[in-house]
């Protein structure tokens, strides 16, 4: 039986509450909301531990839900969905993640292992994915024109998700968006992936850090490279306008190819703040003056640098198990459930 039959014959058999929870799963961090129907936050909490091996994982993310849960007085009965963010390659449909280099998982059957935990519904989804998918909720439900955006996340890896028409794009294998894989240098820096010159390889987090220290600064985090930055030292800032250029090329890269109506940038190293944004508004800037098509696509006001306290992650995650649940968008439904 699909997943999805499974859970329309669950669907009948509990009153719905309209309240969700989205759990965001990063490298070092669990992050849960519990969200009401009226998008309203009813609890949180976020576990600054690593999700573990796929034998702890799901003892480890339900440990992080019931503290949510506890801080909005709610039961894991009262849950409709449980959407799950995941830093890696995901099949939404099995409910597996093939693939997170970062968690060390491979060919993870996450969904059954937190049905089995938590006994609630659970939907599975890379993060960048979900994240976009959020992202453009929100701005429906604010009543933003567009039905087109880009959310491009930069953290200890690279990624962006897509939605086009209002709904999101995963391609054949569910990769659409892997931009932190595209070849930008050639001669550049060897990339995880096996590749030179990756996006990923000059822009990352850890990349960042690893170029700082090749240029002689003490840094052991992006965060470390920025404030020096900030702070004044030549080096570092040359790195951070360096990165924010090759970041403005992502942004330019997307809204090219698909010719999105709003690109929003997030995910860890995005929290450096303006330091963080002026290269890339600076190097945007730049490409709009040289180039009417740049200028046309490419508005001032299309690209968003997300604040550090948006959450981008646990409310993709959140729009991730209220896709399943909304009877009047089918679409959504057929997107999640059947790729
Ligand atoms: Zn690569």
């Amino acid at each position: 039986m699909s997943g999805l039959a499974r859970r329309d014959a669950g669907a009948g058999t509990t009153a719905k509450t309209g309240v969700n929870a989205g759990i965001d799963i990063g490298g070092t961090k669990i992050a849960v909301l519990i969200v009401d129907r009226d998008g309203l936050v009813r609890g949180r909490a976020t576990h600054a531990t690593s999700v573990g091996d796929q034998a702890t994982a799901a003892p480890a993310i339900a440990a992080a839900l019931d503290e949510a849960l506890a801080t909005a007085n709610l039961q894991r009965d009262e849950l409709d969905a449980i959407g799950v963010g995941v830093p890696g390659r995901v099949d939404p449909v099995a409910g597996h993640v093939t693939l997170a280099v970062n968690l060390g998982w491979t060919d993870f059957d996450l969904r059954g292992a937190l049905e089995n935990e938590l006994g609630r519904p659970v939907v599975i989804e890379n993060d960048a994915r979900a994240a976009a998918l959020g992202l453009h909720r929100r701005r429906a439900a604010t009543g933003a024109n567009g039905s087109d955006l880009a959310y491009l996340a930069v953290g200890t890896g690279i990624a962006a998700g897509v939605v086009l028409d209002g709904k999101l794009h995963r391609g054949t294998r569910g990769l659409a968006g892997e931009i932190g894989h595209a070849i930008i240098d050639p001669e550049g820096p060897r990339c995880a992936c096996g590749q030179s010159g990756c996006l990923e390889a000059f822009a990352s987090g850890p990349s960042i850090a690893r170029r700082a220290t090749a240029a002689g600064l003490h840094a052991t985090s992006a965060k470390d490279v920025y404030a020096a930055a900030v702070a004044g030292d030549a080096t570092a800032c040359e790195l951070v306008d360096d990165v924010g250029r090759r970041l403005a090329w992502a942004v330019h890269l997307l809204v090219m190819t698909y010719d999105v109506d709003h690109v929003v940038v997030g995910g860890g190293v995005s929290h450096a703040g303006s330091a963080f944004a002026e290269p890339i508004h600076r190097e945007l800037e730049r490409l709009r003056a040289v180039s009417s098509q740049a200028g046309e696509l490419l508005p001032a006001h299309i690209v968003e640098v997300l604040p550090p306290e948006a959450e981008p992650g646990a409310w993709g995650a959140v729009a991730v198990a209220t896709a399943i649940r909304v009877p009047d968008r089918p679409r959504e439904t057929e997107v999640v459930r059947h790729g």
